[in-house]
């Protein structure tokens, strides 16, 4: 027993810290060379590669329940995680719409962790700094200052905030009390058939149902067809169903295409919808010199979310959605339980975040864009943004001047979709195991990736340029290795 007669004080007392700090330093240097090293060597290693048999059997030992040393297990990440990401860091990975992260970036998500501040909200100068990107994401958009926003998980989080916000204010009852059974007669939502799939799960998590989210028919060029909307919004008004909401794309996933936001603004003022626009490819636009035009109108929207971790290129996880008017947006989530009351002063002085999404705890995502922001500048941004439109623009030149490659839409910003066809007829059926399988080599042999898609009935390959390391040189070798694979195979 100690003199402090307290039975604890010859118990040896536990701590997650190291004893050895200086031990962690060291090695806290060798993981920062070598973070550093594999970023700048990034171009020399395949854009992607399969995992050996022994790899995967390292994700199945059994849960840990002694110590092990630190330096042993980062050895095991530098073997066997490190070697095989996703690879959208890559200058050739160009799959579905990713950001290709930054190096800043990840210094940001060490920092966030290391000062540890939980984004639900208080009275510290994390929340200032969330508030201030918050700010800027605004100011980027054209959204008044008044108006509010929160930072989330990413795109499918965002657009969920804004269409729960949507609900709410068009229910035309006290949805958050009585819930939807109370709703008088069963909202619509409208969306273009291009629409992200994320609009599907929020509707119906949001106890809507599938039904109510109405996909209208696109144009040739894949956007809304707006005769065609007007029309569905008078048959649902006639058949007793209260139009509430229109989702506009701006960028859709599978070709880029942006629907004519200020005729949709127009419209959903004519008709009192709520005007929701999902950027997460194409907001950013909003940014970029020579094709902000392309979006014109966004500042229109009631709502609008987009991806800091595709256009700005923060590292996962980072989305944003802004409500025009922040007193429904704190409506639609705000809760004050007994422990969560604020103070006049101290911690609990500053304003809550928490009350503007689903989330209590929130992590400091902040950071990474708000220093990322800084060092490079928002003009550099948006030019990054047209370099990625014009990269996607010569990569369809080349495939125009190619006999057997096929654009299937005309390239309207990033987003590129093609096939290989050759010279020989082949059924649909054909032509999509052909293509398949001239994407899955050009994956496995580590020299691009690709994604796939169907556009009316048509499968087709599919180029993302929404990465800041891709060169043109990039696209020529694309374009010259998928010519060599489609030419090995034979037909
Ligand atoms: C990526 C994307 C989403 C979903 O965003 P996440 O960040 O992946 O959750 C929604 N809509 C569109 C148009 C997208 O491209």
């Amino acid at each position: 027993m100690g003199l402090s007669g307290n039975p604890q004080s010859e118990i040896a007392e536990e701590t997650l810290d190291p004893q050895d700090w200086g031990a962690l330093k060291a090695l806290s240097h060798e993981i920062v060379d070598d973070s550093i090293a594999y970023l700048r060597d990034i171009r020399d290693r395949p854009s992607w590669r399969s995992m050996p048999a022994e790899v995967k059997a390292f994700f199945t030992s059994p849960l840990p329940r002694k110590p092990a040393g630190i330096a042993g297990i980062y050895r095991d990440v530098t073997e066997k995680l490190m070697p095989y990401p996703m690879g959208n860091n890559h200058p050739r990975f160009w799959s579905w719409y990713m950001g290709a992260g930054n190096y800043t970036g990840a210094l940001g998500d060490f920092l966030a962790a290391i000062q540890g501040s939980n984004l639900g909200g208080g009275n510290h100068a994390a929340a200032l700094l969330d508030q201030q990107v918050v700010s800027w994401c605004k100011e980027m958009m054209g959204f008044p200052a008044s108006a509010s926003g929160t930072l989330t998980t990413g795109g499918s989080e965002a657009n969920l905030l804004a269409l729960t916000v949507a609900r709410n204010a068009k229910a035309g009852v006290d949805v958050r009390e009585l819930g939807i059974a109370a709703i008088d007669k069963p909202l619509r939502f409208y969306a273009s058939d291009q629409v992200h799939s994320c609009h599907r799960k929020a509707v119906e998590a949001l106890g809507l149902g599938n039904r109510a989210l109405r996909l209208i028919p696109t144009e040739k060029d894949f956007r809304i067809d707006i005769a065609a909307l007007r029309q569905a919004i008078a048959k649902d008004r006639a058949k007793g169903f209260k139009p509430a909401c229109l989702i506009a794309t701006a960028g859709t996933v599978n070709s880029g295409a942006i629907d004519d936001l200020n005729a949709l603004a127009d419209l959903a003022a004519e008709q009192d919808l709520w005007f929701h626009v999902d950027g997460c490819v194409g907001a950013l636009l909003a940014i970029s010199p020579e094709n902000a035009w392309r979006v014109a109108g966004i500042e229109r929207a009631h709502s609008l979310a987009f991806d800091p971790h595709k256009g700005l290129h923060a590292p996962f996880e980072a989305g944003c959605v802004l409500i025009k008017d922040a007193a429904q947006h704190r409506a639609a989530f705000a809760v004050t339980p007994e422990y969560l009351e604020s103070t006049p002063r101290g911690l609990a002085a500053g304003a809550w975040l928490h009350e503007y999404g689903l989330q209590t705890s929130r992590g400091f995502r902040a950071l990474k864009i708000w220093l990322a922001l800084k060092e490079q500048g928002i003009d550099k941004f948006g030019r990054l943004i047209d370099q990625a439109i014009a990269q996607g623009q010569y990569l369809s030149g080349l495939i125009e001047k190619e006999q057997r490659l096929e654009l299937l839409v005309p390239t309207t910003i990033n987003i590129v979709c093609f096939r290989y066809r050759p010279a020989q007829h082949l059924t649909e059926e054909a032509l999509k195991a052909l293509n398949t399988e001239i994407m899955l080599r050009l994956q496995e042999q580590g020299i691009a990736t690709l994604s796939d898609t169907t556009l009316r009935g048509r499968h087709c390959l599919r180029v993302a340029v929404s990465n800041h390391r891709t060169r043109y040189s990039d696209l020529d070798l694309l374009v010259g290795e998928l010519l060599r694979i489609g030419a090995d195979l034979g037909p």
